[in-house]
């Protein structure tokens, strides 16, 4: 069994021993940080200070530029015809929303302050929950959560079914088709490519250099830390400007916490909103419904052996 492994012998022998190797390694437990465990690595974000230059979404860009698809064409014809295919390789350079090919984009919203009108720029991207449907839901443990509560989607997984982004409460994930296992594996069977969002720039922060979209902004507008001092420093910014603050307890609580000079209500209904675009609205805690809660335990073992199977095929690919 070497490089060339065929798809029915890694089928047929990969199983077993990816099985095993899942026992060691199941995503959605081992991986599961509890709650806001004090380790998590939050950001806030003072909305006031934001000019909308765009700094950030450029250096987003740029720093993971390798990490963005390169799909393969013609793209398989998937049977049954019912999983669209979602193809941005000719659009890479659109930037008013979320893409696979651009993970962070600027809002605008028009409010009244102090009864002047007033534009206001809100940098979006993925929320980082502290306990992540995208996470908990993936099927295939494509999806994980680290220690420092990153959340991200592990591209020589995914297969591109996009439970991620129909779980998550601002449908941040985006999905690339053409790209991915699911090419190898069963390229008109299942998936459709691979889903892509901010991983709060994992590998930076491993070495311990801040997020691009952090260390580009002229207006450090963003703060990084732990979640429990990134709580006090929002709340003790909103008290100071008689703000408001949104994501320290939506779906259950996230790591990236806005804190701004107008109500959220208000911002929500000035930002376009639709695919690609989220909204700012209140958001329950997604995991805490019973049959989510379910769910996620019954996820967990298959994830953990279609995350060591996905590894396994790589390996001997
Ligand atoms: S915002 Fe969505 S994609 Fe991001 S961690 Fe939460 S559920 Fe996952
Ligand atoms: S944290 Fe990194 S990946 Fe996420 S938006 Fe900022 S630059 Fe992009
Ligand atoms: S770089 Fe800073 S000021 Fe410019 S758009 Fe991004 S967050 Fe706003």
């Amino acid at each position: 069994m070497g490089q060339q492994i065929s798809r029915r012998l890694f089928l047929k022998g990969g199983l077993a021993t990816a099985a095993g190797l899942a026992a060691s390694s199941i995503p959605g437990t081992a991986a599961a940080a509890k709650p806001d465990d004090g380790k998590q690595l939050a950001t806030l974000l003072d909305i006031r200070k934001c000019i909308g230059c765009e700094a950030c979404v450029e250096a987003c860009s740029e720093v993971n530029f390798d990490k963005y698809p390169d799909p393969q064409k013609p793209f398989p014809k998937m049977v049954p015809n019912r999983v669209p295919v979602e193809d941005w390789s000719e659009k890479k350079d659109v930037n008013d929303r979320l893409t696979p090919y651009n993970w962070l984009f600027i809002q605008h919203a028009e409010v009244k302050i102090d009864g002047q009108e007033t534009e206001l720029t809100i940098p979006r991207r993925c929320m980082h929950c502290v306990n992540p449907p995208c996470v908990k839901l993936c099927p295939w443990g494509a999806a994980k959560q680290l220690e420092n509560g990153i959340s991200r989607i592990d591209a020589d997984i995914c297969l591109g079914g996009s439970k991620c982004r129909k779980v998550c409460p601002w449908h941040i994930p985006q999905r690339q088709t053409g790209t991915g296992l699911y090419l190898d594996l069963m390229p008109s069977m299942a998936g459709n490519g691979v889903m892509y969002k901010c991983d709060r720039c994992y590998n930076r922060i491993a070495e311990g250099e801040s997020p691009a979209c952090i260390e580009a902004c002229p207006e450090d507008v963003q703060t990084i830390g732990p979640r429990d001092e990134i709580l006090k420093k929002a709340h003790a910014l909103a008290d100071e400007i008689n703000g408001y603050i949104y994501g320290e307890n939506e779906n259950g609580g996230t790591n990236t916490i806005y804190v701004s000079p107008v109500p959220f209500e208000d911002l929500n209904n000035a930002i376009e909103k639709g695919k690609g675009k989220p909204h700012l609205s209140p958001v329950e805690d997604t995991m805490a419904r019973a049959n989510n809660l379910a769910a996620a335990m019954f996820v967990a073992p298959i994830a953990g052996i279609a995350a060591a199977v996905g590894k396994f095929y790589k390996r001997t690919k």
